[in-house]
């Protein structure tokens, strides 16, 4: 199950010569990895690749006619290590993650399979989480490429130039015997266009046409002294060769100008942010055509030092536009040129800002600056200003017309999301047992830190929460509490944190949260889900990948289940870890299917019942104005942004009321909360009936009349 459909997509998967794609960026690398005969494709999961391996998940029998063999690795690691088949032999095959978290993950990998070298093409096409929309470090792939010279593409987000990229981006693996990242922004994977197709090709070895014969090669293997050799042969032989390859065959654009002695050097990834800047200062045209020179890097690494010299010798300054720090296009660049012996100013970072994202608004005023301190030859300033001008007097009669600014946003779980009452639980335990120190994890709990919890001290990495607690656990009087996801439990977790603390002898506690699903990327299958939905729960499962069979196969001896929405039940079972006697690591599985997940699977389930003329319930929860005194601590344990507040009806009261408004999915928490916490008694359970039985209207006619009675009694 992932988090949408992809039957559009899969069916143009199979367009060929003369055809047009259209749709998503990441998925016109999809195509293009079938047209550049890819023999096997493995990743892992996060924004904003996952539709990259939904998609050829969903796509098995095209990928079957095609001999590609597709993978949801078990971490980022995994996913860099099947690049190990392109090391001896010619096949071509591509891993996808989110980066940077995930290039950390694979970095291991990675170093020994850029040292070792390719024969058959290895793409890695790294989705770069950056900016303000990011839910991740902010550091730049840039960094890994140069540490391990593997040749970065960054490609103008257009999809020919995308598809091209691809295409290029296996032969130049191949030509320099080099693996390739195809770095792609969150705005070039979602960006739409379309693509002339070419029909898919069967890789030269793949699943329909096997190999026969393995192939030993020590120069291949990375232990001494074959490192010595491969250093050597990837500074004096590969890099040459990328460097010819990329000239050759113009991967790098220049976009010619008529104001020519100044110019933009810009990351392929950010050119639609220039060229826009160009447009709205009435610089460049709505077709592209530029009146400032760029030189668009399609790759970021390595350069092409005639190239940069070349467009920038006749120029008195360059604009360098680079997303991220440290600088290290800005600081190459000036490096090539002084080696050149070209004067050309270097401008980048303080005309831009050093951090943050490069949005619209910051590359043009970015831009604006560069055009008003260098004066480009025969353009007239005075009109470029004024348009400026305009464009800051808009934004600041925006704000203006805001008045206050706009109150942020901040993500936070799921209406009815199952992982939320554990947290409403631990923070009435923290009233019996005291206050703990909680070491958070990565996944949809991490919001946990947010209001109105704020639980969680660390985050550290994904599937490391109990890793972290190793360090402060013994130092601590009280026990330590840390949190895994189930995807994060199998991505690492079961090695680095569990059988290492029970390898140490730590006296700890672990919750797991078992929603079923890699939810936060969109709900791809980990080794514990349950065919068709749901999650395993209550208990030991006598087979299948099974979390609680895993613990006990690593030596954890104390392991509880809950369902997560039985707030007292949570409660009683984190006290009971909390003060246990024994020695030694407690896991706590908390059980509760991912809602999102769930609404998604029964919806249709439900209309479809409607429709049929069935009896359906659905449960709705709601709050008794009338009872409620509007002190809001149920808000306060819950944090469902279903449970909000209303003015009261009743004059008396000042406050306003809580009310559950109709987007409630009826998951229990508001009363189990109110009833764990002995709040009020305002909730209320209610179940909306559709096609109700004769035994339904009785019940209701029934009751509608004994409340009119009271009613009556009440009025007199
Ligand atoms: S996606 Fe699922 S697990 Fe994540 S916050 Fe929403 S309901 Fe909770
Ligand atoms: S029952 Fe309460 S917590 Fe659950 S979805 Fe409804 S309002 Fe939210």
């Amino acid at each position: 199950m992932a988090e949408r459909s992809f039957a559009k997509e899969v069916e143009q998967l199979r367009l060929g010569d003369g055809d047009t794609f259209e749709g998503e960026g990441i998925l016109a690398v999809t195509k293009a990895l079938l047209q550049s005969g890819v023999s096997y494709v493995g990743g892992y999961q996060g924004a904003p690749v996952s539709h990259l391996i939904d998609v050829l998940n969903d796509a098995r029998p095209i990928m079957e006619e095609l001999g590609v063999h597709v993978e949801n690795c078990a971490s980022e690691a995994g996913a860099a290590a099947m690049l190990g088949a392109s090391i001896n032999y010619p096949v071509r095959g591509a891993a996808t993650w989110k980066s940077t978290v995930g290039t950390n993950v694979a970095s291991d990998a990675l170093s020994n399979l850029a040292s070792a070298g390719v024969v058959g093409g290895a793409l890695i096409v790294v989705g770069e989480d950056y900016g303000e929309g990011a839910s991740i470090i902010q550091e730049r792939s840039h960094a890994f490429a140069m540490k391990s010279q593997i040749w970065l593409l960054d490609p103008r987000p257009d999809h020919p130039t995308i598809v091209r990229m691809v295409e290029k981006g296996f032969e130049l693996s191949e030509a320099s015997q080099t693996p390739v990242m195809l770095e792609l922004r969150i705005r070039a994977c979602h960006v739409q266009g379309s693509f002339p197709t070419k029909t898919n090709r069967k890789g030269e070895f793949s699943g329909v046409n096997r190999l026969t014969e393995p192939v030993f090669d020590y120069a291949k293997v990375c232990l001494p002294p074959s490192t010595y050799a491969q250093e050597k042969e990837k500074i004096e032989t590969r890099w040459p060769a990328a460097v010819n390859f990329v000239r050759e065959n113009r991967l790098n654009e220049v976009f010619d100008g008529s104001a020519d002695d100044v110019g933009i050097i810009c990351q392929g990834g950010m050119y639609n942010a220039v060229i826009r800047a160009l447009q709205q200062l009435g610089l460049a045209d709505a077709w592209g055509e530029t009146r400032i020179p760029i030189y668009c890097l399609n790759v970021t690494y390595p350069l092409v030092p005639d190239e940069v010299s070349g467009f920038c010798a006749s120029k008195r300054a360059v604009l360098v536009v680079e997303e991220g720090q440290p600088a290290y296009l800005e600081d190459a660049i000036n490096t090539v040129l002084r080696k050149a012996d070209v004067q050309t100013r270097v401008m980048g970072k303080g005309l831009l800002p050093m951090a943050g994202e490069y949005t619209g608004a910051v590359v043009l005023a970015g831009v604006a600056d560069f055009v008003e301190g260098a004066v480009p030859r025969g353009v007239d300033l005075r009109p470029v200003l004024e348009k400026r001008a305009v464009i800051d007097g808009h934004r600041a009669r925006g704000q203006e017309l805001l008045g206050e600014p706009v109150p942020t946003r901040p993500p936070s779980f799921c209406t009815g999301c199952p992982e939320r009452p554990v947290f409403s639980a631990m923070k009435l335990a923290e009233k019996e047992v005291g206050k703990f120190h909680v070491s958070a994890d990565i996944g949809c709990h991490t919001f946990s830190t947010l209001p109105p919890f704020n639980i969680g001290n660390t985050v550290l990495g994904y599937g490391l929460g109990l890793a972290s607690s190793s360090g402060i656990g013994p130092n601590f009087e009280q026990r330590t509490v840390s949190m895994m996801g189930d995807g994060g439990f199998w991505h690492n977790g079961l090695t680095s944190g569990v059988a290492n603390a029970v390898f140490q002898g730590d006296d700890g506690v672990l919750v797991i949260m078992n929603n079923g699903y890699s939810a936060a990327t969109g709900h791809q299958a980990i080794p514990s889900s349950v065919k068709g939905g749901g999650v395993r729960t209550g208990g030991f499962q006598p087979d299948g990948q099974d979390i609680e069979r895993a613990l006990r196969g690593v030596g954890v001896t104390w392991i509880r289940h809950v369902r997560t929405y039985s707030v007292p039940k949570v409660i009683s079972v984190l006290r009971s870890a909390m003060t246990e006697k024994k020695k030694g690591l407690k896991v706590i599985i908390a059980d509760g299917e991912c809602q999102l997940a769930r609404q998604r699977r029964i919806k249709p389930e439900i209309r479809k019942r409607i429709a049929d003329g069935k009896r359906s319930v659905r449960e709705r929860f709601g709050v008794d104005e009338d009872v409620c005194t509007g002190d809001h601590s149920c808000i306060r344990l819950s944090g469902c942004p279903s449970l909000t507040v209303k003015d009261a009806t009743d004059p008396l009261k000042d406050d306003p009321v809580a009310h559950v408004n109709n987007d409630c999915v009826g998951c229990g928490l508001c009363g189990e909360v109110s009833h764990a916490a002995v709040l009020c008694p305002s909730f209320y359970r209610t179940g909306i009936v559709s096609n109700p039985s004769r035994w339904d209207r009785f019940r209701q006619r029934f009751a509608d009349r004994i409340i009119a009675r009271l009613s009556v009694r009440k009025a007199a």
